[in-house]
């Protein structure tokens, strides 16, 4: 039988993020415990992990508890409703995965004597009045708007993580997503990226919300998981840390890259901005290059050429 030198937990293991973390992470050398609900994520993005000896997997819901047997190292907390249009459609599900969700991932980690990392996201900077967003910027957050239900969740988990850090001794990383794309992300998730792949693929209008020149900073899935894990391990940092692209891009020269990558000829459609829409959207990474000697590697084309194809090679996906 293999002998693995640590176990992780990925809780969210099964959705877009967390599968690339735990293929990763069993790639090199770690056991791999999985939770997931799959309310949001698939079951599909684990299957081909299955036969690994060091890979299990935990269907549970995290809001309502759960234990795992044997030894822990690592607790890497990614399970919450992700995409404006999932969290919307799961409001309550969505501030549970984030209070009670993370109380118990907090616990797993203090009872294990693991360290634990909380995968948090730019939303906490809200409609940022500062930019590029540095760590020390405390955010623009409606706390009673629709987005509020995800914001506010994360800001609580961090909250929650750092008294866990002070109160318990717990170490505990946090760490600031930023628009993260590649293979693995739902057609139907709504996200900026899926949504205008999708749209080109069965030439339909690409649709772009407002005039679409608000900015966002995308970064490949595998440049995300190469931060996380730099983040998780190393000796002198506990965040929080933004990860993100920093090349910055308007939502409408976005959907006209894709649209030219697909070679599509849909048209662009303009439609309504969503309410508390960030304006601006790009990370000041200097923390993550000077403390994990992280930057982005994969360029934005190079990226999307590869999500297009994933697409493409998963079409039933698309519903065609
Ligand atoms: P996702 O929806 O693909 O993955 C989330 C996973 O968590 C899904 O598999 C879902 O089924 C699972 N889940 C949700 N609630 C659960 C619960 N109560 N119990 C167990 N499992 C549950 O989304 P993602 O894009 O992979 O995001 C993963 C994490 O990274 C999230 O915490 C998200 O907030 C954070 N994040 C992602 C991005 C991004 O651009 N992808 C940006 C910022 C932060």
């Amino acid at each position: 039988m293999t002998q693995y030198e640590e176990r992780v937990v990925v809780t969210g293991g099964g959705g877009f993020v967390g599968s690339h973390l735990c293929e990763r992470l069993l790639r090199e050398g770690f056991a791999v415990v999985c939770i997931d609900d799959f309310s949001t994520g698939s079951v599909c993005n684990v299957e081909p992990l299955d036969g690994h000896s060091g890979f299990q997997l935990l269907e549970a819901d995290v809001s309502t508890g759960f234990d795992i047997r044997g030894a822990v190292d690592a607790v890497l907390h990614l399970a919450s409703p992700a995409s404006p249009v999932d969290y919307l459609r799961r409001p309550l599900e969505t501030m549970r995965a984030g209070s009670t969700g993370t109380q118990h991932a907090l616990d797993l980690a203090c009872r294990k004597g693991a360290r634990f990392l909380l995968a948090s996201t730019s939303e906490v900077y809200g409609d940022p009045q500062v930019h590029p967003q540095p760590e020390s910027y405390w955010g623009h957050v409606n706390p009673v708007g629709p987005r509020s239900v995800y914001d506010e969740a994360k800001r609580f988990s961090e909250a929650l993580t750092v008294a866990h850090r002070d109160a318990r001794g717990l170490d505990a990383r946090i760490v600031r997503i930023f628009n993260t794309f590649g293979p693995h992300m739902r057609a139907d998730d709504g996200r900026m990226i899926p949504n205008f792949i999708r749209q080109a693929i069965a030439g339909e209008p690409l649709t772009v919300a407002g005039d679409g020149s608000q900015t966002r900073s995308l970064c490949y899935v595998s440049d995300t998981v190469d931060g996380i894990l730099r983040l998780l391990w190393a000796p002198g940092e506990q965040g929080p840390v933004n990860i993100g692209g920093i090349h910055e891009m308007t939502v409408l020269a976005t959907a006209e890259m894709i649209r030219s990558l697909v070679g599509s000829s849909s048209s662009i459609e303009f439609v309504a901005r969503p309410q508390d829409d960030p304006g601006l959207r790009r990370p000041d990474i200097s923390r993550a290059e000077r403390s994990l000697g992280w930057r982005p590697a994969v360029s934005i084309e190079a990226g999307i050429k590869r999500t297009i194809d994933w697409f493409l090679e998963n079409s039933i996906l698309l519903g065609s």
